[in-house]
């Protein structure tokens, strides 16, 4: 039985619980249900092959004890196309009331009122932690000579920072405005002597809170903890942003050593009270500057395993660290929230691969392979992962891994998804 709200078109299935969420962490039923947004483009393709694997690994790690119900709801063109509306209500009371939703690729509308679905969606739900595991399967062709070494999770801050969208265009009288005040503090401040900002610029805001830096490196720090991971590096430019940057760095060391002081130590502390060792069972908040850990991750990937960004440097550190393993068509996300969390793939909908067969579902079967861990199901995570990895080691991939692997057997989508099936 459901407590299910009043939708205006859709029907959510018969049987089934909805997953809640205590102290921002998923309390999991055996047969949630789970709505999910098939995708465009690409996203039929690979939404079918997908879920039969969801489905497959689920029966064979429970046999029946427990069981996802899936609850299709729309976004996108599907939804433009049935309802006259890219994102509907019925879509955000549904991943409100359900928790945790998974979804495909979706084109980006063009004009209108929405600037991104995704970004819609995130800001709906306060979906503040954008999480991108950086994983290696073996097989896959790689830039790096030892990308097995590449272990990362990056947790982004999703909501601040200068993606927050407080900006003026240059000359309008707003920025105009914005400018003179900024100017008039400028020369009020014997500190900023000198400084002007030139009237004709356009303007934008770097906001960066307590609460909001906070809340993320909570969530990170409790992702090391549930995963026995060795690092949580907080990545920041706080040498040249100090009031930002720099107080992003300083309240996520706060947050760590009070609220989780019994896990942690910071590196610091590693050298001057452990002579560089790390006791067992601790786990070592480090800071490291942003640009650095560019390099640090080509370099010595290994001395990293979580880390914790702000929004924009969080954002060209995801795609840098997924092309050390192979690229995007791999790579899952998910945004996440105290109340809700979606799980996604990274990649685009490729419209000229729909509808075809032939694309990888990798990314979104990788992306419910997060959801699961995310709800506790590790046996279904495990199955999954192990008959991927078959599947690569195999040399049974789609064309996009063909086209690189000498030997390989080209695969349709749903072909490969069976090959994993296969292999669990
Ligand atoms: P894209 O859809 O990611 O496709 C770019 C190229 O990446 C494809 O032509 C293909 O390369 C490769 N690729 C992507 N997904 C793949 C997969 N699953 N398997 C194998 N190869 C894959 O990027 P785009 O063409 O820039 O964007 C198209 C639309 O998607 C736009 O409307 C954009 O706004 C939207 N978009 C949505 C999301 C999202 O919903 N999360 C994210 C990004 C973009 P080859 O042709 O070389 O094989």
């Amino acid at each position: 039985m459901t407590d299910a709200p009043k939708f205006k078109d859709l029907k959510p299935p018969a049987e089934g619980e909805r997953i809640t969420f205590k102290d921002g962490e998923p309390v999991v039923p055996d047969k949630p249900i789970v709505p999910f947004i098939e995708g465009d483009g690409i996203g039929r393709d690979i939404w079918k092959a997908s879920v039969r694997v969801f489905d497959a690994a689920v029966e064979k790690a429970y046999g029946g004890k427990r069981k996802i119900q899936w609850f299709e709801v729309y976004a996108g063109e599907k939804a433009n196309d049935k309802y006259g509306t890219w994102l509907p209500d019925d879509t955000n009371e549904a991943i409100k009331h359900y928790g945790v939703a998974i979804k495909g690729p979706l084109t980006t509308p063009v004009g209108g009122g929405i600037r991104s679905l995704n970004v819609a969606l995130r800001q709906i739900h306060d979906l503040y932690s954008c999480v991108r595991p950086v994983r290696y399967f073996h097989g896959v062709p790689s830039p790096m000579k030892k990308p097995e070494d590449v272990n990362i999770v990056i947790y982004r801050e999703n909501t601040e920072d200068v993606y927050s969208g407080v900006e003026w265009r240059a000359e309008t009288p707003e920025a105009k405005k914005v400018i003179s005040f900024l100017n008039e503090m400028l020369s009020a401040d014997p500190a900023s002597k000198g400084k002007k900002i030139l009237e004709a610029s356009g303007v934008g805001i770097k906001p960066v809170s307590k609460f909001r830096s906070q809340r993320h490196m909570r969530r990170a720090v409790r992702y090391a903890i549930k995963h026995k991971l060795p690092s949580v590096t907080i990545v920041h430019k706080g040498n040249i942003m100090k009031y930002t940057e720099g107080a992003f760095r300083d309240w996520c060391y706060e947050l760590a050593t009070t609220e989780f002081r019994d896990h942690v130590i910071t590196e610091d502390e590693q050298w001057e009270k452990h002579d560089g060792k790390v006791p067992a069972g601790k786990i070592v908040i480090k800071d490291r500057i942003a640009d650095s850990v560019f390099q640090q991750i080509l370099l010595r990937p290994a001395e990293y395993s979580v880390l914790c960004t702000m929004n924009l440097n969080g954002d060209y550190l995801s795609d840098a660290a997924a092309a050390q393993v192979g690229g995007l068509g791999l790579a899952p996300g998910a945004n996440i929230g105290d109340n809700a969390a979606i799980f996604e793939a990274t990649h685009g909908t490729a419209p000229k691969y729909a509808d075809k067969n032939v694309i990888n579902p990798s990314a979104v079967i990788n992306s419910g392979v997060m959801m699961f861990e995310f709800m506790g199901w590790d046996e279904a995570r495990d199955l999954i992962l192990k008959g991927l990895q078959a599947a690569i080691t195999d040399k049974q991939v789609t064309y996009d891994l063909e086209r690189q692997i000498e030997g390989a057997t080209k695969l349709g989508t749903k072909e490969f998804g069976d090959a994993i099936i296969a292999r669990m």
